[in-house]
C-alpha cells in the first residue's frame, strides 16, 4: 500500500468554515441523509460524488468520520502515520514530516490554518480512533445522521490510556493465594 503524503488542501481555511456553515446538519439535511442511505445505488453516487469534491480538495481518504473541522481543514488521514492527533515526535524543526522531508507536516499546516481563523482551540481536542467500519462509508451522511457528535472530546487531563491491570507478582501474593497458586 501507498505511504500517504501530508497535503495541502486547495482551499483557504476561511473558505473551508463557511462552507461547512453552509453544510451544517439541520432537518432538511438529516432528512436527506435518511432517505439516500435507504438507497444503497443512491448511496454510492453521493459517496462518489463526495469522494470526488474531498479528494480534490482536501487530499481526503474516505475515512468516514471526518475530522477537517477541528483541524483547520487539514485531513489527518493524509498524514504518512494516520495519526489523528499530532504531530508525532518526528516533526523537524523546520516543520518537515520526517517520513518526506520535503513536505510540511500536515499537523503544522492544520495549526497555520486553524489559528488563521480563530479556531487554534480546536487542536486541543482529542479525537476518538478512526472507527475502521466506516471506511469507504459517506462522511456528510453519518454527520448529517448525528454519528460524529462524539468524534473529538475535550480532553479532562485523565489518562485517555489508564495502564492495563495485570496479575501481581507471586511474590507479592498474600499468603494464602500464594498456597493456593502453588497447589
Ligand atoms: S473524511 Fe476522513 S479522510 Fe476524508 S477528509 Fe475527512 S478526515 Fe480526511
Amino acid at each position: 500500500m501507498a505511504v500517504q503524503k501530508p497535503f495541502r488542501p486547495r482551499i483557504p481555511a476561511g473558505l473551508a468554515y463557511a462552507l461547512h456553515a453552509v453544510l451544517a446538519t439541520n432537518r432538511f439535511y438529516r432528512w436527506l441523509a435518511a432517505y439516500v442511505e435507504r438507497r444503497p445505488r443512491l448511496y454510492r453516487w453521493f459517496t462518489a460524488g463526495e469522494r470526488a469534491a474531498k479528494e480534490r480538495l482536501f487530499g481526503c481518504r474516505m475515512c468516514g468520520q471526518c475530522a477537517l473541522p477541528a483541524t483547520g481543514y487539514a485531513c489527518p488521514m493524509t498524514c504518512p502515520k494516520q495519526l489523528r492527533n499530532g504531530p508525532c515526535g518526528g516533526v523537524s524543526a523546520d516543520g518537515s514530516c520526517e517520513v518526506d522531508r520535503t513536505l510540511r507536516c500536515v499537523w503544522l499546516t492544520a495549526w497555520d490554518r486553524a489559528e488563521s481563523a480563530a479556531r487554534g482551540s480546536d487542536l486541543d481536542l482529542l479525537q476518538r480512533p478512526v472507527d475502521n467500519r466506516q471506511w469507504s462509508r459517506s462522511s456528510w451522511v453519518n454527520y448529517w445522521q448525528g454519528r460524529d457528535e462524539t468524534i473529538a472530546v475535550a480532553y479532562s487531563g485523565a489518562d485517555p490510556h489508564p495502564p492495563m491491570r495485570t496479575a501481581p507478582a507471586p511474590a507479592d501474593r498474600a499468603p494464602a493465594d500464594r498456597h493456593r497458586a502453588e497447589r
